[in-house]
């Protein structure tokens, strides 16, 4: 198959996405008072309204609406005040009442969106990016210094419940196919699930997963499900086309599933987009329907024929009346809202002086952001103002140390980790004073979390006090000499006898461990040059 980069040339992509997120952080179901518990015996939470017992009645979860709520105000929805809830035909047994209890087109949240900024290698994939100037717009994108930032539209997100799970016995894998009977587990089965459903402005693999990531820092920052995409309670599908550069008409749509990481979706894309050119130049037809992602073949294959919206039979149900939701209760969800990733990244910008960049991934997680900003304290406490110089190495260290370990260590907790916020600043002093460099630096790292020691006492205990690494005594030279201009003048005008002093002053800054045959030589170099 063709490169994406050949293709682009060719054909614009036109990505949607559908994204699921069970509302984990709730305590009962959507419809019913039935517990939601993660991994409890099977069928123990269930009764007649979620197992759809005739005569049952549903009672809408204000919990719920207030998180889906919540969820239109942190992404520029606009709060729909009057809607209602479907029946949508559902012939599948893991749903016991034969229909899943749905909003129709109109919704608790229209017409709301999200910026991406998109930096680096994979800006490169917008085609047309490169006609722009910075601060040009074309189309749903704006060009910026390093890249482009993305306006991508949020048609609606809906409120609608989860179906139950089910268990295939005596197959392969736990699949259907082979299989002599299968069990329900209904546990599930009325979970609260708000679904996001975009406008087609995304183009690129990049984007889609940039997208998602954003959505669920967003969801994580107002508390309204755990987004574990391996326990499947964020869940994202893919909508993807194929056009000809220059026309407007949409092409047939496939539908990719199983993208259950922000890997599988960007490589499920990049497969399917790559697919349909194929297809498409040597003159085939793409047809309506659903493909499953395989990550270990990297393909996809076709899990069904695409029903259309008439299958599901979609009438508004007759046991719930329609909602209306009052401005009280709008402003009351509204004055519940957190500070929202990009707020807080504009917020380290203007307080610590940290780059764009810098500042955008130290707010990916929420933990390596809270962590950024307890050092900062824990520095300005000791420091006062000298801790402003620290919040770039700081941020570096959250952003490529503490992100990395964290990645590596999925289980650990980083509060309750041996790397204290006062650890941190330890370290990057150290590294900052020069008296270990970088390198050393990240042995030090290692070395707090694994002994669970202060960082000064590692030094001290390796001996790694002996710096002997030219670029941090260079630092230290440089330092020494721009803080003592007079002596350096004195010198230089015949007094040469103050290189005893140059030397001291660089060893008292380095503890007295600082390599004396680089200090000396360095010191000279520049005293001399
Ligand atoms: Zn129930």
């Amino acid at each position: 198959m063709k490169k994406l980069e050949e293709i682009l040339k060719t054909w614009e992509p036109v990505i949607g996405l559908e994204i699921h997120a069970e509302l984990t952080t709730l305590n009962t179901k959507m419809f019913c008072g039935c517990k939601l518990e993660f991994g409890a015996a099977p069928n123990t939470h269930t009764c007649p309204v979620c197992l759809g017992l005739p005569g049952a009645l549903p009672v809408p979860n204000r919990a719920a609406i207030e998180s889906i709520v919540l969820a239109g105000l942190a992404t520029n929805c606009d709060i729909e005040k009057h809607s209602m809830f479907y029946r949508k035909n559902y012939m599948y047994p893991d749903m016991a009442k034969n229909f899943q209890t749905t909003q129709g087109p109109i919704a608790f949240c229209m017409r709301g969106h999200l910026d991406l900024d998109v930096d680096g290698a994979n800006a490169d994939e917008r085609y047309g990016l490169a006609d722009l100037k910075p601060g040009e717009s074309a189309d749903n994108i704006t060009r910026t210094e390093d890249g482009y930032v993305a306006h991508v539209g949020i048609t609606r997100i809906h409120m609608e419940e989860d179906a139950g799970k089910m268990v295939h016995i005596g197959g392969g894998e736990g699949r259907i196919a082979g299989a002599t009977h299968s069990l329900v587990d209904y546990n599930r089965a009325g979970t609260p699930l708000i679904e996001l459903v975009t406008e087609p402005d995304l183009r690129t693999p990049e984007e889609a997963r940039l997208f998602m990531q954003k959505l669920r820092q967003i969801y994580l920052a107002i508390g309204i499900s755990d987004c574990s995409m391996e326990e499947g309670s964020l869940r994202c599908d893919g909508n993807v086309s194929l056009r000809r550069r220059g026309t407007t008409e949409l092409g047939t749509k496939t539908e990719l599933k199983n993208m259950n990481s922000f890997k599988n979706l960007h490589d499920g894309l990049l497969y399917e987009i790559c697919r349909q050119a194929q297809v498409l130049e040597e003159g085939g037809i793409i047809y309506q329907e659903t493909r499953h992602w395989d990550p270990t073949a990297k393909r996809t294959i076709v899990m069904r024929v695409k029903e259309s919206a008439d299958d599901y039979r979609l009438f508004p149900e007759p046991d719930l009346a329609p909602y209306d939701l009052s401005d009280e209760f709008i402003e009351s969800v509204r004055a519940k809202l957190p500070e929202l990733p990009d707020d807080k990244a504009a917020r380290f910008q203007q307080e610590f002086g940290l780059s764009a960049y810098d500042a955008r991934h130290l707010v990916e997680h929420r933990s390596t952001a809270q962590f950024f900003e307890a050092c900062m304290s824990d520095a300005e406490r000791e420091l006062g103002s000298a801790a402003a110089k620290l919040a770039k190495p700081l941020a570096n260290l959250a952003i490529n140390d503490v992100s990395g370990w964290l990645n590596a260590n999925p289980d650990a907790v980083l509060d309750e980790s041996p790397l204290t916020p006062n650890r941190a600043v330890q370290l990057v002093q150290l590294v900052a004073d020069g008296t270990i460099s970088s390198k050393q630096g990240k042995e030090v790292f290692a070395a707090v979390i694994e002994e669970d020691a202060d960082p000064k006492a590692i030094v001290e205990d390796r001996g790694m006090q002996q710096v002997s690494d030219t670029g941090a005594i260079e630092a230290v030279v440089d330092a020494v000499l721009a803080e003592n201009p007079d002596k350096v003048e004195q010198y230089q005008g015949g007094k040469t006898g103050l290189i005893g002093f140059f030397v001291g002053q660089c060893m008292k800054r380095m503890q007295g461990k600082g390599n004396p045959q680089i200090i000396n030589e360095l010191l000279a170099n520049k005293l001399d040059a």
